[in-house]
């Protein structure tokens, strides 16, 4: 996440369409801080990009799968509604190396050609988390953290993720 806007965020729209990158309007209300705790956080997640759902292939057809996801994350968290929220972007990104995801304010979510569903609902995280969040914070603070948990919860319940992501949290001693 390389941009920092000053501005505050002001979109006043509550539409899931709004498209992020052909905005120039869309500004984010946020300031980083030192992001100290993101190696632990990667720890702490690292079982979910390997075993269980969370680690299933994307398929081709990305931003059917995304709609899918996202619309599913929203339906099961309905306080992420707000008048902030808009649904990000997502694009394969070739540039990226494979299994790696970023998101970035204007640009939304871009994975690597063999990123998986763990690393787009990490990204959508990171969008949700900077749409929510006024005032300082870490890219991977604690606001982030509660975020990822909850999407976890909201696709897989109490299962394996949810489960691993938590006790990671305990593991490597990280607020949520
Ligand atoms: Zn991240």
């Amino acid at each position: 996440m390389a941009a920092v806007q000053h501005e505050p965020l002001n979109t006043n729209r509550a539409g899931k369409n709004h498209r992020q990158k052909n905005d120039p309007g869309t500004i984010f209300h946020f300031w980083l801080q030192r992001d100290s705790q993101r190696t632990k956080l990667y720890y702490a997640e690292h079982d979910m990009h390997y075993t269980g759902e969370s680690a299933r292939d994307l398929p081709s057809d990305l931003q059917l799968a995304a709609d899918i996801v996202f619309t599913q994350l929203e339906d099961r968290l309905p306080e992420y509604l707000m008048v902030n929220y808009f649904r990000p972007d997502i694009i394969r990104e070739p540039r990226l190396s494979r299994g790696a995801a970023d998101y970035h304010p204007r640009a939304g979510i871009r994975l690597g050609a063999e990123a998986k569903l763990w690393a787009m609902v990490h990204e959508f995280a990171h969008h949700v988390t900077e749409c929510a969040v006024q005032g300082k914070h870490a890219c991977h603070g604690v606001e982030f953290r509660r975020t990822l948990l909850l999407c976890a919860e909201a696709l897989w319940g109490s299962g394996y993720e949810t489960d691993q992501l938590r006790s990671g949290y305990r593991k490597y001693n990280l607020k949520y």
